[in-house]
């Protein structure tokens, strides 16, 4: 049922995207292998491969190589592990898919910039199409290397970005990962640390930061509910900050409950996306963290909502939506995706407390197609590290785990406190130049950004 059911959807995808499929299938004697385009954005595309197993006997893994032109490079794949020689790509199963029953099919997914198709297809060294495997010796010249700029500031660097299947794309395509801090709650900072034009270019220039996310409360006391002129302004403040500075930034509802106030959400969005969304710096965060709520009832009808409003007035700018259970539950958001263009999905991680079943949980959105944004993490428990541990093992998996997935990321949190997730020890000026005020996780982060 699953695999008619995927291959259906590869089909119809391919139709949609006027993809083309290249081979296929004739003979029922070998595995077979048909490419598809699944989605296309003019410099690039995401294309998939269906291995489809047609002998009589169960096969217990599958191997599929082939060529692509000089001008086109594969820059990430899933469901495969891709070993890459010049312009020669090899995808062999990975241990869950290797094993397919007479007549079953499986597929795995890759982007590639440029617009060459896949050429001299193998599968298990025979011809992708079932015949004799292809003569054409594959080319020797290996693909030009166009290096992306590294100069200018990250918005230079980058541009507009985009969702290209389950990661986040620069103007021209490529694949970007963003690093950088998450404010402290805003209406709960010590100092203006996140509203510091000084401090932002200073994190920029000493620390890599590329992305800057203004974490506003909505409901505590004091937060946006009470007093939305001041916390408009700080976040406005923001923004303006991280045009001035070249950086990304998140406008994240920070609250618990938002379905509640979901009327003031859809106003605050649609005014922000009508004043901002012409920037190429702004990334709107409708939802940090819904508690264990339904996702289908309550918080996917609020995204719909929130995501009405700002489409509206911004047309393209990522949209990153909280998931159930403190944005843990990507896996029931995947089941049920919001509909609409370059969205991505919350997933939040503190690595005393979340391991590897967590990551299970975000692997299964990945496989499911989700474009992942971890806002939020830290290397404490999952209170944000009352007691000041740090769990750095644990931390270095998930940084691996997002590097290897293309997933950007902001760190909990800027601002001095005892926390093992405050940023900086007491003392530390508003303006920057905090070298000497790392505290708890920052030395961790800091070295990761860069
Ligand atoms: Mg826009």
């Amino acid at each position: 049922m699953r695999t008619l059911r995927l291959v259906t959807t590869l089909a119809v995808a391919g139709l949609l995207a006027g993809g083309v499929a290249v081979v296929a299938a004739t003979p029922a004697s070998a595995a077979t292998a048909v490419f598809s385009v699944t989605n296309n954005w003019g410099n690039g595309y995401q294309g998939q491969v269906t291995v489809t197993n047609d002998t009589s006997a169960p096969i217990t893994s599958w191997r599929v190589e082939f060529d692509l032109p000089s001008t086109s490079t594969v820059s990430q794949s899933w469901n495969a592990q891709q070993t890459t020689s010049g312009s020669h790509y090899t995808f062999a199963n990975v241990s869950w898919n290797g094993t397919l029953a007479a007549g079953a099919s499986t597929s795995f997914g890759f982007l590639v910039n440029g617009s060459g198709t896949p050429l001299n297809c193998t599968v298990n060294g025979a011809s992708c199409a079932g015949g004799p495997p292809p003569t054409t010796p594959p080319p020797t010249t290996p693909p030009p290397t166009t290096p992306p700029p590294t100069t200018g500031t990250p918005v230079e660097r980058y541009g507009q970005l985009r969702v290209c299947g389950t990661t986040m794309c620069d103007r021209s395509g490529a694949r970007v990962q963003l690093r950088g801090i998450s404010s402290m709650w805003l209406n709960w900072e010590t100092a203006p640390y996140a509203e510091n034009l000084s401090a932002l270019t200073w994190m920029r220039d000493n620390w890599n930061l590329q992305v800057i996310r203004a974490a506003m409360g909505v409901e505590p006391a004091g937060a946006y509910l009470s007093d939305p002129a001041k916390a408009r302004a700080q976040v406005e403040t923001i923004i303006n900050n991280a045009v001035r500075a070249g950086v990304y930034v998140i406008v994240d509802w920070h609250a618990h409950e938002a379905q509640n106030n979901q009327s003031q959400a859809v106003a605050f969005f649609g005014d922000l996306a009508r004043r901002y969304g012409n920037l190429p710096n702004v990334i709107w965060e409708p939802y940090n963290e819904p508690l264990q709520v339904s996702w289908a009832n309550v918080i996917k009808p609020y995204h719909q909502a929130v995501v009405s409003a700002i489409r509206a007035a911004d047309p393209d700018n990522i949209i990153v939506l909280g998931t159930p259970t403190w944005s843990q539950d990507v896996d029931v958001a995947a089941a049920s995706p919001v509909t609409g263009t370059n969205l991505m999905y919350t997933l939040h991680f503190y690595s005393c407390t979340h391991g590897a079943s967590l990551r299970a949980k975000g692997d299964a959105a990945i496989r499911a197609g989700l474009a992942l944004f971890v806002t939020e993490w830290g290397a404490s428990n999952a209170d944000g590290g009352l007691d000041g541990r740090a769990c750095l093992p644990e931390a270095q998996s998930w940084i691996d785990w997002m590097k290897t997935n293309g997933i950007s990321w902001t760190a909990w949190k800027l601002d001095v406190g005892t926390d093992t997730t405050n940023l900086l020890s007491p003392g530390a000026p508003v303006t920057g130049g905090w070298t000497n005020y790392l505290h708890g996780h920052a030395p961790f982060v800091v070295a990761n950004m860069r």
